[in-house]
């Protein structure tokens, strides 16, 4: 792999101070002991793994290996539950979403807009009319705007996150919005059975996915349906938001990275209705249902990140400056631009 997948102890996408002040905290952590991590083998059980990444992009010093067999890719070592609980709950989002106070509300409407499609992809797929009278579950619901299309539309919801401050910023907008603090385990602790489970990128957060799933089937009613999704090693556009490389879709919370076919080889107890290589899916609880058997895509999966690494779109993004053009009054307007807020230049990267 190319020389910038090694450790140099610098981040691979731009840091804010509470994003640096975090990622040096972790790191200390790390290398004093108090953040352990632990050794751990392949989902399809096998032993033979190749280092593609010494590094995340943030910098953290933690190695990401891709399994020869059947091309799956994980954080060996990784770390353990302990740690990802107090890391969740502390500071997971603070690292991820470039926080700055205003942009929860930017984070719930997002949410919102995602969940409007996520219901009537789950209503498309299934030829229902809507979810008056059932009950939804998501957990890892973050804000739980998601969640809100599903509630004004009849249903029962419910969510489960371990960031306080979105949970209750989530609530302040929608007292209907019945949001825990809490994951997977506190979910299961409840006992109670649900007609939908939302899991949106949470399994590749989990230490062991198959028995998330095993987890999922365990809350849902006779008849029940799973929605899940994983960022996918395959899709093309899951990294046009990460600097256009595969790199930058590496980080210490993304434990694995499946393909579709990755998925489907965990999904014991599972019909799948609808699943694409991006990867969402929707699965009907189905006792007894063999997944599919570990895919071989070693090969596949090592081309499509070296292709992704070298396309002309991602070295532009990530290796020239950008020249700026024109007479003095028009290059003094493009300098403007610099000066604009973050998330309206966004929208003119490409
Ligand atoms: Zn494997």
């Amino acid at each position: 792999m190319p020389n910038r997948f090694m450790f140099s102890g610098r981040s691979h996408v731009p840091l804010n101070s509470v994003q640096t002040a975090l990622r040096d905290a972790i790191q200390d952590k790390l290398d004093k002991g108090y953040y352990k991590l632990e050794d751990c083998h392949c989902l399809c059980g096998a032993d033979d793994d190749v280092i593609i990444a010494g590094t995340d992009r943030y910098g953290f010093a933690i190695n990401t290996v891709i399994c020869r067999s059947c091309g799956i890719l994980r954080i060996d070592p990784r770390p353990s539950r302990g740690v990802l609980k107090e890391f969740y709950s502390r500071e997971y989002q603070d690292l991820y979403w470039d926080a700055e106070p205003e942009n929860i509300s930017d984070h719930f409407r997002a949410q919102v807009t995602g969940g409007v499609y996520m219901k009537d992809f789950i209503k498309g797929h299934l030829n229902i009319s809507g979810f008056r009278g059932k009950t939804v579950m998501e957990i890892g619901c973050s804000a739980g705007g998601i969640l809100l299309p599903f509630l004004e539309d009849g249903a029962d919801v419910r969510g489960y996150d371990y960031n306080k401050s979105y949970l209750e910023y989530g609530r302040s907008i929608n007292r209907g919005l019945d949001l825990r603090h809490g994951g997977i385990d506190e979910v299961k602790n409840t006992g109670e059975r649900f007609d939908f489970l939302i899991m949106n990128h949470v399994l590749e957060h989990l230490v062991d996915p198959k028995e998330a799933v095993q987890t999922a089937f365990n809350l849902l009613k006779d008849g029940g349906i799973l929605y899940l999704s994983v960022p996918s090693i395959k899709n093309a556009n899951y990294y046009k938001s990460h600097d256009k490389s595969y790199l930058g879709s590496l980080h210490i919370a993304h434990l694995y990275h499946f393909s579709r076919n990755a998925l489907m080889s965990i999904m014991d107890n599972f019909e799948p209705i609808f699943v694409d290589e991006k990867v969402r899916g929707i699965f009907k609880r189905s006792p007894g249902k063999k997944a599919e058997k570990f895919p071989r895509e070693y090969d596949s999966n090592i081309r499509f990140i070296l292709w992704r690494e070298n396309s002309v779109s991602g070295l532009i993004s990530r290796k020239f400056d950008v020249f700026l053009y024109g007479h003095y009054f028009y290059t003094r307007l493009l300098r403007a631009f610099k000066f604009l807020p973050k998330r309206w230049l966004s929208r003119f990267t490409f």
